[in-house]
């Protein structure tokens, strides 16, 4: 496609055109040019693409399509590989299907268990939320199907989605929220992103200049399409000007009406308007290209490749004395609506129309195994349901093992509402409890979107959380139940023990239109490991049917500077005696630092294949972002000098292998020191120490050093303390007790000030 010569061919009317679409799924073309209208289709767990009339609220029924597990399932496999498989196969359904751009990959940070779109979102850690982001648009976008990663930004919560103000501070906006982002749109280039409904700090997304242009355009280099949430716009001519190309959905002719009029009244500079329009015509190019490649849409390939996903996305939670795997020859009775319905995708924009089901008993049928059966309680929590409770403790009798199938109704994990509580309906709480009255090896599958509370936890011997498994789930715990598969997924998020523990909890939904992010920083694990709190499963956990240990951590060097690079390397060993996989993570500490932090950082993370065994070696390569924070005075990131440990572990609370690295700073903070600057902050400076330090250092001494007086005055330790003292004394106090005058502190003030 030549777009300049496009460009120059079109009118003002058909290029304010092409900034809203066509009508609910399809973006407008220029057939007298050859510009195609493409087709828009949500997903992104498979495609929810509609045919026939769009309506205008998009949820008439969508064609046939493989659900695959939803996001929250998908990073907790920890896999780049598999989410670039995933993507590749959406991708190829997609060119099969002729849609242009798959509506995904969602990835807004977790902040809170509750938010109804939590399944559709990978992690509470920006950085793993980046590097799956990555490898999934990397695979749709391999067959020239573009993506739009949502919800930009800080759409935490779906209560009153649409008209909130995320208030967050600067530092935990770019630390957690846009971090979450970031390294995706930097490295993976999505074809499109979609902005939020919500405001940040104030500006509603869609007319956010700062965010869609200051920071995504002019500081990340993002070069492609912004588009808008299903109806997020607001008055077109300043979102565009915001940076804000695309309208969704379309069919009203008033956006373009306004882009027209602002143009000719010389509201809007008509290159703006080309801006988007370039923008616009690349997305269509790149989407349009023929690879020469035949697609079609293969239904048995799709389902098993989404078994084979939901397999790694399982979490053993728990495994007392090695319950599981099962034995083929064992008795074992499967309870729960769950094991013949799976609950496996979430409600709202994201459902698929799946193809097909396969649950866990279908899964066993088909392997020749015979389960017993029973429904023990209904999905409709409200549904009195006793007497399958009775039937369920009378049929756990005499069975070696009860496996239970258990989890969320979909009625509590929805867009557009959050949760009420993080507790799971009672009705399951309740048959969890009675059959562990009676058995003496329950074992939990759950089905579940994000976390829930687990007051049963301790009382039965295993647990294997399947997240939203996708259409294929039932092949999955089948093979994973009876190890044909070792579990290998680790924990993206924190378990809670409790909803209150979790940091957001004074500050969630908020009030008045408005959530403000008072956790800062302290989200999921940040929050519980620093401050040292039990949780039910902490971020990064998860065990396998096999062991393995952790030794010969190296790092290439003991000291850096800011702008080099670490490499780390760490052996892993298969100790036991099957095959499986073993997620390694790197966290980073700051050991000692002048703002506050969180205990340990994830910077690093590779899932390895052992045989028993078997060792491989892992390595990380470590930048100045994996020691920096967010520096408000810079605004930029800052390592700042000093040692940092690396920590390698198996989760975010099992650290294995420590080692540390000093890291020096090539960039100094400017700082404006005046006559209420402390002393120790001027001291601390090279040229506060050179100034000051002859005059004031004596006199520090002369009142901490310990003489009588001060032991006298202020006990045991009156040393140090008159140190901290001196150290948080104001300049200006020296004039006040005489040792310098105002005209000395003046003079020094005008020397070490830049
Ligand atoms: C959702 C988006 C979705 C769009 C189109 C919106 O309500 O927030 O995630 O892609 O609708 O269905």
């Amino acid at each position: 496609m030549d777009i300049e010569r496009l460009l120059s061919e079109m009118t003002l009317e058909e290029k304010a055109g092409l900034c809203s679409g066509l009508d609910f799924w399809h973006l407008k073309g220029v057939e007298r040019l050859g510009i195609p209208s493409v087709m828009v289709t949500d997903g992104p767990h498979g495609l929810r693409k509609q045919v026939g009339e769009t309506d205008m609220m998009g949820i008439n029924e969508s064609i046939r399509a493989v659900c695959f597990p939803t996001a929250s399932a998908l990073a907790a496999s920890f896999d780049r590989e598999l989410l670039k498989t995933v993507g590749e196969t959406i991708g190829d359904e997609c060119r099969a299907e002729q849609v242009s751009v798959i509506l995904g990959p969602g990835m807004n940070g977790k902040r809170h268990p509750n938010c109804g779109r939590n399944f559709e979102y990978f992690t509470e850690d920006p950085w793993l939320s980046s590097e799956l982001g990555k490898a999934f648009i990397r695979g749709v976008q391999s067959r020239n199907v573009g993506t739009s990663v949502k919800h930009f930004a800080c759409n935490n919560q779906e209560h009153e989605r649409m008209n909130s103000n995320s208030v967050v501070d600067e530092r935990s906006l770019r630390e957690i929220y846009l971090a979450s982002f970031e390294g995706a749109i930097r490295e993976a280039k999505p074809a499109t992103v979609m902005c939020s409904y919500n405001a940040v700090n104030g500006k509603f997304a869609a007319e956010n200049e700062q965010l869609l242009t200051g920071i995504l355009r002019d500081e990340w280099g993002y070069e492609g399409v912004v588009i808008t949430d299903w109806g997020a716009i607001k008055e077109r001519v300043s979102c565009l000007k915001a940076g804000l190309d695309i309208e969704m959905p379309g069919g009203n002719p008033a956006p373009d009406a306004a882009i027209i009029a602002a143009v000719q009244n010389g509201e809007l500079e008509e290159k703006v308007l080309d801006e988007s329009v370039r923008r616009i015509l690349r997305l269509i190019d790149f989407c349009t290209a023929d690879d020469g490649k035949e697609y079609r849409f293969d239904y048995e390939r799709d389902h098993a490749i989404a078994g084979k996903a939901a397999e790694e996305c399982a979490v053993l939670l728990k495994n007392e004395q090695a319950a599981l795997p099962l034995g083929k020859s064992e008795k074992v009775l499967f309870v729960g609506e769950f094991a013949a319905r799976p609950r496996y995708q979430g409600s709202g924009s994201s459902h698929i129309n799946s193809w097909k089901t396969t649950s866990v008993l279908e899964a066993a049928e088909a392997a020749g195994h015979s389960v017993p059966f029973v429904q023990g309680y209904t999905e409709n929590p409200s549904e009195k349901d006793d007497a399958l409770l009775q039937e369920a403790v009378a049929a756990a009798e005499g069975m070696d093992a009860v496996v239970i199938f258990a989890g969320l109704p979909s009625s509590m994990e929805s867009e557009g509402v959050d949760r009420k509580h993080m507790r799971m309906p009672e009705n399951q709480n309740r048959l969890i409890e009675a059959l562990s009255e009676v058995s003496a090896h329950v074992i939990v599958v759950l089905h579940n979107g994000s976390p829930v509370e687990m007051p049963w936890a301790d009382r039965v011997s295993a647990i294997l959380e399947m997240y939203l498994g996708g259409e294929n789930v039932g092949t999955a715990e089948y093979r994973l139940l009876y190890g044909e598969a070792n579990p290998s997924g680790k924990l993206a998020e924190s378990f809670p023990l409790k909803l209150r523990h979790n940091p957001a909890y004074l500050n969630y939904p908020g009030y008045n239109h408005m959530v403000e992010y008072r956790e800062g920083v302290f989200v999921g694990y940040r929050y519980y490991d620093t401050k040292d709190m039990e949780v039910c499963f902490p971020f990064g956990h998860g065990l396998s049917y096999t062991s393995f240990a952790y030794s010969d951590l190296k790092l290439d060097k003991t000291c850096m500077s800011d702008e080099e690079e670490l490499t780390v390397s760490v052996s892993v060993t298969n100790t036991g005696s099957r095959s499986g996989k073993e997620v390694v993570q790197l966290y980073v500490r700051d050991v000692e630092s002048s703002v506050p932090r969180p205990l340990q950082e994830l910077k690093g993370a590779e899932k390895v294949s052992l045989s028993p065994g078997e060792s491989k070696k892992v390595c990380f390569t470590l930048g100045k972002r994996s020691f920096a924070y967010y520096n408000t005075i810079l605004h930029d990131w800052h390592a700042e000098p000093g040692m940092y440990e690396i920590r390698i572990g198996a989760s975010s609370r099992d650290i294995r292998l420590c080692a540390q690295v000093e890291v020096t700073s090539t960039v100094e903070i400017p700082f404006h020191y005046s006559e209420y600057s402390s002393l120790g902050e001027v001291l601390r400076c090279r040229k506060g120490k050179e100034r000051l330090g002859a005059m004031v250092e004596p006199l520090m001494q002369a009142l901490s050093g310990g003489t009588n007086a001060t032991s006298d005055a202020m006990g045991e330790g009156a040393a140090e303390m008159m140190q901290i003292m001196l150290d948080s004394m104001p300049l200006s106090t020296l004039v006040t007790f005489g040792a310098m005058t105002k005209e000395q502190i003046e003079q020094v003030l005008s020397e070490i000030n830049p």
